[in-house]
Order: structure tokens, then sequence, then C-alpha cells
């Protein structure tokens, strides 16, 4: 018999690439979602796909759907603009969803690996950020209700493996993009991509100095699979340790679209991280795992991907 996965927002951006490899991966996969911010069109391409079913389930309530090896625990908002509209959901389920996913996975004995974030590190004063650093965290500012729901799931993914013995993973996820993000969602690589592709200006926030370490979605899935057959409980970075400011990455966008757009300076949000960057050296040595699509290459592979969205969009001439 197959082993059964269960990825908690399944129908979200990193969530649906999951079940991809994790069903090319010979599991069978439970996705559930309260669509909140995820999307049905995400994993459309698996409705006849026999080894996969999608539930309809808010994990802020206990929940149930069946025995599983495994627990992928991915709901969440994620960008920014979605997590402070959505703020108290960002930090119900990143406290009650987190714990009902690791009850879960100790009624089914099942292993639990946790998507967490390079958030946890705040506006980081140690650069380039490793495992071992604790962070710069504003408790009460407009991140913090996406940065301390993160911080607390990893503290209760630690206890839940603690005292009840759950067979945990954590992974500190950094700043990844590719087809199936959302247009909308407010990210750099969504908006660059799509105002390029209208030929409208590229909002650069602050001066652009900040700087962000993007990840080819393909590589950011392959590092989470090779974590999960890991013994590894504490935190492990997954992220492209290649650094661009935002100015660079804007230029990199314009070029690969071939646009003739221009860059337009707008305000910096409040506490906007001035540096981003992984070291990556525990997931080298622990997973052999690495990024291999440098930015240029990703963002043409992502090509197709938001032309088609920014066309869907675009209204209907009269
Ligand atoms: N950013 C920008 N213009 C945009 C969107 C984002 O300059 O249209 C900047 C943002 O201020 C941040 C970086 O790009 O410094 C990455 O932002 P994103 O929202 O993608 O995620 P974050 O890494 O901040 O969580």
């Amino acid at each position: 018999m197959k082993p059964r996965a269960l990825v908690t927002g399944g129908a979200g951006f990193l969530g649906s690439h999951l079940c991809d490899a994790l069903l090319a991966d010979g599991y069978s996969v439970v996705a559930v979602d309260n669509l909140l911010t995820g999307r049905m069109s995400n994993i459309e391409h698996l409705r006849r796909e026999g080894n996969f079913e999608f539930l309809h389930i808010d994990i802020n309530r206990p929940f149930e759907c069946g025995p599983v090896n495994y627990v992928f625990h991915f709901a969440s908002p994620a960008s920014p603009v979605d997590y402070m509209v959505h703020g108290i959901d960002t930090l119900k389920v990143g406290s009650l969803g987190t714990m009902h996913a690791l009850e879960f996975a100790h009624k089914h004995r099942a292993k639990f690996l946790f998507a967490s974030t390079s958030e946890c590190y705040g506006d980081p004063l140690e650069h380039p950020q490793k495992e071992t650093y604790w962070g710069n965290v504003n408790t009460i500012g407009p991140r913090s209700v996406y940065d301390e729901a993160k911080r607390f799931s990893e503290a209760l993914t630690m206890a839940y493996h603690r005292y009840r013995g759950v067979d945990t993973r954590i992974v500190r996820i950094f700043n990844t993009y590719g087809p199936r993000m959302q247009l909308n969602d407010g990210r750099i690589i969504p908006n660059f991509m799509k105002q390029a592709l209208r030929g409208e200006d590229l909002t650069v926030y602050g001066d652009g100095k900040q700087t962000r370490s993007f990840c080819y979605v393909n590589d950011e899935i392959d590092g989470f699979l090779k974590l999960s057959k890991s013994e590894e409980h504490f935190p492990v970075n997954i992220g492209n340790p290649d650094e661009f400011t935002v100015l660079e990455c804007a230029k990199r966008v314009i070029a690969v679209t071939s646009s003739k757009s221009n860059i337009r300076y707008e305000k910096l949000p409040q506490d906007d991280p001035r540096q981003r960057r992984p070291d990556i050296s525990k997931a080298r040595k622990l997973l052999g795992w690495e990024p291999k699509i440098a930015l240029n290459a990703g963002l043409e592979m992502s090509l197709d991907y938001f032309r088609e969205a920014v066309a869907a969009e675009m209204p209907l001439k009269a």
C-alpha cells in the first residue's frame, strides 16, 4: 500500500506544488484547505488523479480525515498583503491550526513537517541567517501576526516532539517564487511580473536597496522532500543564498519580460526587513541539498504562467 500524506494548505502555492511532488514520490495525498487564500485552480489538474483527494476543511477546529503516515502543515496566509488583511486568521492557523495538525499527527503516529519561515529572523541583525540565530522580531508590529504565529508554531512543534514524542521537522522557508503564485498577493515577483507585462511602472518600495534571496519553487519543494526523509528535528533553512537588492530584482524582471516599464519609488512598508539571505550550510551537509535554478532561469520558467494570469485578468475590450 502507498504511504498516505496529509497536506494542510494543499490548495496554496507551496502546498499544491508539494501535493504534485508527493504524488510523484509514490504517496497518496489528501489535501485540506479552507480556501481563504488557497485556490481550487491550483489543484484543478489533480481532479482525476486517483491517489489524490481534496477536503474543504478548516483546521482551526479539530478535524479528522483518516489515517496518514505524514502530515505536512503548510496552511497559512503567506504574503505580507494577505496576512495583514487576514491578521486574526493568520494568528489562528499558526496556533489553533498547528495544534490540531499536531494532535492529528500524534493520534495517527504520523511524521510531521512544519512550514516555518525566514520571518522568524525578523529584521535580522545577523547576516546571512543561520538556524541558530534567534531573530529580531517586532512582537506588536504589522508583521507580528505572521511572524509570531510561525514562531509559536515552531515552539508548539518542538513541544509535541519533546513531550508527546511526535516525529517532527521544521523547515524555514525563504522567499520562493514560481507558477501558481497569485498575481495580486502583493509579493515582489508577482507584482513586478504583472507590472512589467502590462507595461506599468514597477513599484519599488523604499530606496530598493533592501535585499532578498529568491528560490525557484521546484528547488524549494525538493528541499522539503529531502528534509521530510531526514531525522533532523531542529529547524533547517531551505532557500536560495543568491542575494539581490529589490532594485536589481526589478531590473531582472524588466529584462526577462523585455518590458519598456519604468521604475517608480513608493513608501517602504513598516518593519520591512533590510536584508535576508539564508545560510544553507546545514541543508547542504545534512540533506545534500542546494538550489540549482538561478534567478534569471527561474523568472523565465515562470513567464508563461504570469503571461496567462495577466491575460486572464485583462478586462475584455468592448
Ligand atoms: N517590494 C517592492 N515592491 C513591490 C512588492 C514588494 O519593492 O511591489 C519589496 C518589499 O518591500 C520587500 C521585498 O520586496 O522589501 C519582498 O517583499 P515580499 O512582499 O515579496 O515579501 P517579504 O520578503 O517582505 O516577506
